[in-house]
């Protein structure tokens, strides 16, 4: 894995958070399309879908942290692990050792980490002797269906693992979400949201998401009111828990 050097980390997204990204690419390929993807491809910093897939290290991101965290007036209660690329990328475990790191550190000035991943979470992250339980751990999840994993996001983890190691890090004590977003419509793919919501129902926090971004889902002629019905059956599952 390649290694590259950056000048800043720490920023403040547009959704209002605090966020690093410590890698620049991101193996799991998603073809959603990937926001971060388009970004970097629009800035020049990923020439191609093959170069976006294979990722580089930022190498100096555990001394950006620090620096950039002593000098802020008012520190944030929280930082997100990451917006642009995934902290616990598949097959990858140099990615998931430096992130453990950061986590370490962030939390060693008293702030909170909330993660999201489509890779499998590390049990290190119940740690308590490393970590706070005041940290969020979650996983993105549309999907019990291994075909349309590898059809949509070919390089992330399987859905069964996924789901497993963060099960593993709730019985453990750590505090979990699941975003399910973006939710595809039945013409990409028919499915039981319930069935999904089943198999996470030991997560503290489950958000859910339309797919709105790709032309597809406009050709489902009741996808505005498909996805009033998906919303409503998590809103009615997560109150019957
Ligand atoms: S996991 Fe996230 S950053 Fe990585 S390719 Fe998929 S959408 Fe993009």
């Amino acid at each position: 894995m390649n290694d590259i050097t950056r000048k800043s980390l720490l920023y403040k997204s547009g959704r209002g958070f605090w966020c690093i990204n410590h890698v620049q690419g991101c193996s799991h390929g998603c073809l959603y399309p990937c926001y971060a993807y388009m970004m970097a491809h629009s800035r020049g910093r990923a020439e191609t879908y093959n170069h976006w897939c294979t990722p580089s290290l930022v190498a100096n991101a555990g001394e950006l942290v620090a620096r950039e965290i002593e000098r802020m007036k008012t520190r944030p209660d929280t930082i997100h692990l990451c917006l642009t690329t995934d902290p616990f990328m598949y097959g990858y475990p140099q990615v998931t050792e430096m992130t453990l790191r950061l986590i370490e550190l962030i939390n060693s000035f008293g702030i909170r980490c909330s993660t999201l991943s489509k890779g499998r979470m590390p049990a290190e992250l119940a740690d308590r002797d490393r970590f706070p339980g005041t940290n969020t751990h979650g996983i993105s999840l549309v999907s019990l269906n291994e075909e349309f994993r590898k059809k949509w996001e070919p390089g992330a983890a399987p859905y069964r693992e996924r789901i497993g190691a963060l099960r593993e890090l709730h019985y453990y004590g750590c505090r979990t979400l699941v975003h399910i977003e973006p939710y595809p419509t039945p013409n990409i793919i028919k499915q039981d949201l319930l069935k999904l919501l089943e198999n996470v129902d030991f997560a503290d926090e489950v958000w859910f998401g339309g797919w709105n971004y790709n032309s597809r889902i406009k050709e489902y002629k009741d996808h505005k009111e498909f996805y009033r019905e998906q919303s409503d059956l998590v809103s009615r599952f997560l109150s019957s828990r």
